[in-house]
């Protein structure tokens, strides 16, 4: 019961809760802590390092292409953990994934991310894993992190992220009364971010070259004399045909709109950074992972280190063992479809639906932990004094100031009232 209710994701009090209302009989807490701490999470890290080891060995001696992305416990400064997760870009295998925790970082979330990048990378690079090229969200301090520390490696930054944040800046340069005309734009130019991206394989040249174009393009003109040797001087679109809503469009060149658009686009640091989106490259799927780790760690549950990393270690077992899977079909041999929400991009696509899980594992693990009991001597630990790594070492919780003796703030609660 102990080993299953950890095993499935699910949480002590809850399942005590449902085998009352059943008239159930139920292992005690203290029992289920005991038995959760001395089999059921060494076994789950015995499985998952042996799940990291046989991933490892399919990429010994190959050159990697990674995409990695941070996933908070909790949104933004409440966060306690970070879980920093690098996939292989072709196969989405996972090849490294650590978790960080606040007291690592001096009590600072924006530091997490980092630390938990270079964590990964270097867990990586211990195991004998050759990386070729990096892929992340658009973060100025991780780029200039990399780039001194690692700098024969090829950095990106996914493609989806720079264009959200292009979106951005444009929409408020848009916001401004002066440049109403280009909010009509808004949209087309992120598309067009998108475009550039896509086409460039591999050559800044290119990408600066067709990225500077638009701006002859939003005022109707679409070949222009003055090109560089990279690319020709003119847009790459079919003719277009004349309809009323793109007159009205067009903008007027040295308008106010256009001007500020000529801004955001030859704006210095973003021609700078378009050489990280050369590759045109993705970090969406690890959302797939972090949704795995939803099911293992819920967002309103606080978990203790051990505790999470083993849940996270679930997560990863599950991920890697069922990633594989074949698209389910319908009675008449049809392929099925769900539509999903992504929070990343903020609307709704099909998604394939894939066949049920299995896990087939579990029966092994279960195996596991009642052979390691049965051999077990003696009475179980009541006590877990926490092991390498673990993050009490460095501070016994998160709060900004000691915790105090609980029997002291009942003393002073009640002197209050006196
Ligand atoms: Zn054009």
């Amino acid at each position: 019961m102990s080993a299953a209710i950890l095993l499935s994701g699910n949480n002590y009090q809850k399942i005590a809760l449902l085998h009352k209302f059943l008239n159930l009989g139920m292992i005690s807490s203290t029992s289920h802590l005991r038995v959760q701490r001395t089999f059921t999470v060494p076994v789950i890290d015995f499985f998952k390092q042996t799940v990291m080891t046989d991933t490892l060995n399919k990429y010994k001696g190959k050159e990697l292409v990674i995409a990695g992305d941070a996933r908070n416990d909790s949104p933004g400064h409440s966060a306690m953990y970070c879980t920093y997760t690098f996939i292989e870009y072709e196969t989405k295998d996972i090849v490294s994934s650590v978790i960080i925790d606040k007291r690592m970082t001096n009590l600072k979330s924006i530091n997490m991310e980092m630390k938990g990048m270079l964590r990964a990378m270097q867990s990586l690079l211990d195991n004998g894993v050759a990386i070729k090229e990096v892929c992340t969200d658009a973060h100025a301090q991780i780029a200039s992190m990399l780039k001194k520390d690692y700098p024969q490696l090829k950095h990106s930054f996914d493609t989806w992220h720079g264009a959200k944040n292009f979106g951005k800046k444009l929409s408020a340069v848009a916001a401004e009364a002066r440049n109403k005309d280009l909010r009509p734009w808004v949209q087309d130019l992120v598309n067009h971010f998108w475009y550039c991206s896509r086409k460039s394989q591999g050559s800044e040249m290119a990408l600066i070259s067709r990225w500077r174009g638009v701006l002859h393009h939003v005022t109707d003109v679409h070949e222009w004399v003055i090109g560089d040797s990279a690319g020709s001087a003119q847009c790459e679109h079919e003719p277009l045909p004349a309809t009323p809503d793109m007159e009205t469009k067009w903008l007027e060149p040295g308008s106010d709109a256009h001007c500020s658009l000529a801004k955001v686009i030859l704006d210095t640091r973003l021609l700078h950074n378009l050489k990280y989106y050369v590759n045109f490259r993705h970090t969406g799927e690890l959302e797939n992972f972090h949704e795995h780790i939803l099911m293992y760690a819920a967002k309103r549950y606080s978990y203790s280190y051990p505790m999470y990393k083993a849940r996270n270690q679930l997560a990863i077992i599950d991920y890697q063992h069922h990633k594989e899977r074949n698209h389910a079909t319908d009675k008449k041999g049809q392929p099925m479809y769900a539509r999903k929400y992504s929070k990343r991009n903020k609307n709704w696509s099909v998604v394939p639906v894939k066949e049920k899980k299995t896990y087939s594992y579990i029966p092994d693990m279960m195996k596991e932990i009642l052979q390691r009991l049965s051999v077990y001597e003696g009475p179980l630990p009541t006590r877990f004094p926490p092991e390498e790594g673990d993050p009490r070492l460095i501070k016994r919780t998160i709060a900004e100031v000691s915790p105090i003796p609980t029997k002291e703030l009942v003393a002073r609660k009640k002197s209050r009232f006196q």
